[in-house]
């Protein structure tokens, strides 16, 4: 949708196809009848710094609809959750200990909010750097749940890029569209087509394919003069397999996890201090990565006094989650509930959905910037912008903005 807005500002017709019928992509959200909002399928909220996005709805006239409200982080220490949404708040986390470790935490928080060299940081693993820097005891207590959590058996196989991006591209606080993010990307396709963009709903593609006569694209037998793929890595080279074969290996050997979130709604809130964001340490036992309670970050007002929570987890494909069902997967986290609030009780539970994306987060190996696919490929006119080519930095709308409109300038 960024680089339909570019396109057609610069005089071409733009037809956009999409598979669901509703646009949004992993951002999209849903919506019950007595809720004035929606709520995203898979958590989301914007950093500050997302200048790509925020610029973007600046243009669209939509910024007075952006809210920032300052909701809690937390981390678990010794079964205690504290504070963890700011420098200072890090630094008084008591599972650093004393001394030392607050200023190796310190300084090698700094040091990655100054460098900009992360190319000498993809040379070396996540997990290497951080033991050897920030040391044993920082790097257990801080990154590597994080590590754990997000790549599952690939967290000791993480390059440094990655955490470099993250601590240098993220802020403390938090915004979201008033309405949701639905909204949102309702409200931009509403622009795209009073421009003269056409989406087209509920068409999902499967064959993109080069007319040697023409020297255009067929798309499933309709002619265009260049198409950009915004899909998966894996499902560009299943809709174009004529794509050479050493593009085609670049593109399957990219790896990749995904991710199951359940969306409760409840008659209570969950968390009793008002927490928004709970770093879960998967490895002490707890059945997902993050527990998320929405209603701390917007009013539960939106959802017609429905507390909504949500418990999300990063998974390797062919993980039990993705084949579980619904029930079952309740059944899997409801003791864990139960940690956050003893008092929580199952009649609390007005409502489940569970989201489930094979295609949720990219994963940087070491030397990653050497494998990452041209936005140009090598059939001509076809261009590939994914979350797997925003690499230094970790996947997010602002970076889908950021890469569709770099895409769209080279589309001409
Ligand atoms: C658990 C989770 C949490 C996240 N949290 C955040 C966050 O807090 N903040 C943030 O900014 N980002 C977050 N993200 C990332 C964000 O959702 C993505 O970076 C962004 O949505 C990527 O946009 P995209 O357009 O590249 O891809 P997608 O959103 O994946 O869009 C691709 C589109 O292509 C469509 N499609 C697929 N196949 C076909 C086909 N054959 N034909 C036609 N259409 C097709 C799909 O339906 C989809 O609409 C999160 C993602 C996940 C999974």
């Amino acid at each position: 949708m960024a680089a339909a807005w570019d396109l057609r500002k610069a005089g071409h017709e733009v037809t956009i196809f999409e598979s669901a019928d509703y646009v949004g992509g992993l951002a999209s959200g849903f919506k019950e009848p007595h809720w004035d909002w929606s709520v995203e399928k898979f958590y989301h909220h914007w950093f500050q710094s997302d200048s790509a996005m925020l610029g973007l709805i600046r243009e669209l006239g939509l910024e007075d609809k952006v809210i920032f409200p300052r909701p809690y982080t937390v981390m678990l220490h010794k079964d205690k959750w504290y504070p963890f949404d700011s420098i200072l708040n890090a630094l008084l986390f008591p599972g650093l200990g004393f001394g030392l470790n607050k200023i190796r935490f310190g300084f090698v928080g700094l040091f990655l909010r100054l460098t900009k060299n992360w190319q000498a940081l993809e040379k070396v693993t996540a997990h290497e750097w951080m033991m050897k820097y920030a040391g044993k005891q920082v790097y257990e207590q801080m990154w590597q749940p994080l590590l754990i959590g997000k790549f599952a058996s690939y967290y000791k196989d993480v390059n440094m890029a990655w955490m470099w991006a993250r601590i240098k591209a993220r802020t403390t606080r938090l915004g979201t569209f008033e309405g949701g993010f639905q909204r949102f990307a309702d409200l931009f396709a509403e622009k795209l087509r009073g421009m003269g963009v056409e989406i087209r709903l509920g068409a999902g593609i499967k064959s993109i394919k080069q007319d040697q006569a023409s020297r255009s694209l067929s798309v499933d037998g309709e002619f265009f003069d260049k198409v950009l793929v915004t899909t998966s890595p894996s499902l560009l080279a299943k809709l174009c397999p004529s794509l050479p074969e050493s593009y085609l290996k670049g593109l399957l050997e990219l790896k990749s996890m995904g991710a199951v979130v359940m969306t409760l709604s409840l008659s209570h809130a969950l968390s009793k201090d008002g927490y928004y964001w709970f770093n879960v340490p998967k490895e002490q036992g707890y059945p997902f990565l993050a527990l998320v309670e929405h209603t701390n970050f917007v009013s539960s007002e939106h959802f017609g006094g429905d507390h909504i929570v949500y418990a999300g987890d990063y998974l390797e494909l062919g993980h039990e989650y993705f084949s579980m069902s619904d029930e079952e997967l309740l059944e899997r986290f409801i003791p864990a509930f139960q940690k956050f609030n003893p008092e929580f009780k199952r009649e609390w539970i007005n409502k489940i959905w569970v989201h489930k994306t094979n295609y949720a987060q990219p994963v940087p190996l070491v030397g990653h910037s050497k494998n990452i696919p041209d936005i140009k490929t090598p059939i001509e006119g076809l261009y590939f912008a994914s979350m797997s080519q925003v690499y230094p930095w970790d996947r997010g709308t602002n970076f889908a903005v950021e890469i569709g409109r770099r895409a769209a300038g080279m589309m001409g």
